[in-house]
């Protein structure tokens, strides 16, 4: 785990210490050590699954590519959470998101523990044939711990349907009999996967924001002003707006988060900036999303870089440097990239007053200390990224049962378990003065805590 999520959940359990509802049975001395049992179960993971993958390239060159099963923690249920190909893939850092999946699944309520892999490559490096040899060698390496009650990835960045369908199929022939579909999620729907669960992260980013600022400030608006604190403010500040929004990554997140807010037009929000890996586009009377989701689909995933392209895809943008997105004089950030995206160096040029997580653990500790405080609300990554793994959920699901849900009924179950997460967790946003990110924490560890507590693991 990282230090920064170990010293939220410490925090958390501070909080809770003085909370008559955590651990109500354990008093004095024993609580206390309970709560020791707990950092320590919490801030280590279950196992550290490491290997070099062997794999004889399309051109004939034997290649040693290290890869990683991180499984943290299983008191919910089997370990769960994406494969990553990316060439920055630690061990330390799927260690600690893996850990944030153990958080997130507890917050949310999924009956899933926590896990995730990396393999080190950059998948554009690498052809077609040899993806699949790499996909169809991971599940090898790792098929004794993987399976549809142990342990079952999904994709993340750098994977999608298409590397979940190889590795399925690799692990239905290592395992000939035994039940498979439930093995990995995020497949294609032909492959027995769930309509609704390649766009679910990015909607699922949206439903939060579009909870918190559209359906919850409109219905609280008279509650909200009678309040003094920062979020009471800010929120009510832009209440009356039409919302300019900056999404960082245009990837399967950001794309459908950047289409979804596009679509929703009765709410008059803007989409004024997309970014990728190369380049910022800018336009402040909004941007033609559906235009550049087409353009990046015919253009292996990477928006128009110069005046030709944005031509070719007839977008109307100023072309700028793919950092600048983050400083743009916006409204919402939406953040859908990588990790430790808003920082030290660059927190002070933020100017939007609400971030939405996207991706995992983009914006660090000390950035998060200095937005909170001037008043910017941050809607966490466990809160607002985890419509990936409740529609894997509702996938796992529908394999065992041998059950098809409709696509309307995909989303309209992810929208009620987002919505009844924030509901969870909002009063206690007002009550106390802690930031949302805290309380998401505090909720997460009191579910895992009362679970370990009945399983006598705290003893
Ligand atoms: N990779 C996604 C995440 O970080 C989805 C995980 C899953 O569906 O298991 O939440």
């Amino acid at each position: 785990m990282a230090n920064q999520t170990v010293d939220i959940v410490k925090d958390s359990l501070r909080a809770l210490m003085d909370d008559k509802s955590f651990l109500p049975e354990l008093k004095g001395e024993r609580r206390k050590k309970a709560s020791i049992s707990l950092l320590s179960i919490l801030s280590t993971p279950n196992h550290v699954n490491k290997s070099y993958l062997r794999v004889t390239l399309e051109n004939g060159q034997v290649v040693r590519i290290p890869a990683f099963r991180v499984q943290h923690n299983n008191i919910l249920g089997p370990y769960k959470g994406g494969i990553r190909f990316h060439e920055s893939v630690k061990e330390e850092e799927v260690v600690n998101l893996a850990s944030l999946m153990t958080l997130k699944n507890a917050l949310h309520e999924v009956p899933f523990g926590g896990g995730k892999g990396g393999v080190v490559i950059n998948p554009r490096d690498y052809s077609e044939k040899d993806l699949y040899r790499i996909c169809k060698k991971y599940v090898q390496y790792f098929s004794d711990i993987l399976g549809p009650d142990k342990d079952v990835p999904a994709p993340d960045v750098g994977t999608g349907e298409r590397e979940m369908d190889w590795m399925m199929g690799e692990y239905k022939s290592i395992r000939p009999g035994e039940s498979y579909r439930g093995s990995f999620t995020g497949k294609s729907v032909a492959n027995g996967g769930s309509l609704g669960r390649r766009e679910a992260t990015g909607k699922g980013v949206y439903y939060t924001f579009r909870y918190l600022m559209h359906d919850f400030v409109q219905d609280q608006e008279k509650w909200l002003s009678e309040r003094e604190n920062m979020f009471a403010k800010t929120a009510l500040a832009l209440k009356e707006k039409s919302l300019s929004i900056a999404v960082q990554g245009f990837g399967n997140v950001g794309s459908v988060a950047a289409l979804a807010a596009y679509q929703c037009n009765h709410l008059n929000n803007k989409v004024v900036a997309v970014s990728d890996r190369n380049v910022t586009l800018h336009n402040s009377d909004g941007l033609d999303i559906p235009g550049l989701v087409k353009y990046i689909s015919a253009n292996k995933g990477d928006l128009p870089l110069t005046e030709e392209q944005l031509e070719k895809a007839d977008v109307n943008a100023k072309i700028l440097n793919r950092e600048d997105v983050l400083t743009l004089d916006v409204d919402v950030l939406f953040l859908a990239a990588l990790e430790n995206q808003v920082h030290q160096e660059n927190m002070k040029e933020v100017q939007a007053s609400i971030i939405v997580e996207g991706a995992n653990a983009p914006v660090t500790s000390e950035a998060d200390a200095y937005l909170s405080d001037k008043g910017v609300i941050i809607i966490p990554d466990i809160l607002a990224n985890a419509g990936g793994v409740i529609v894997s959920y509702l996938e796992w699901l529908q394999g065992r049962e041998t059950q098809f849900y409709k696509e309307d009924e995909v989303f309209e179950k992810l929208y009620r378990k987002m919505k009844g997460t924030f509901d969870s967790v909002l009063p206690q946003f007002f009550g106390d003065p802690f930031p949302l990110r805290q309380n998401c924490y505090i909720h997460a560890v009191m579910k895992l805590s009362e679970i370990l507590y009945r399983q006598g693991k705290l003893y």
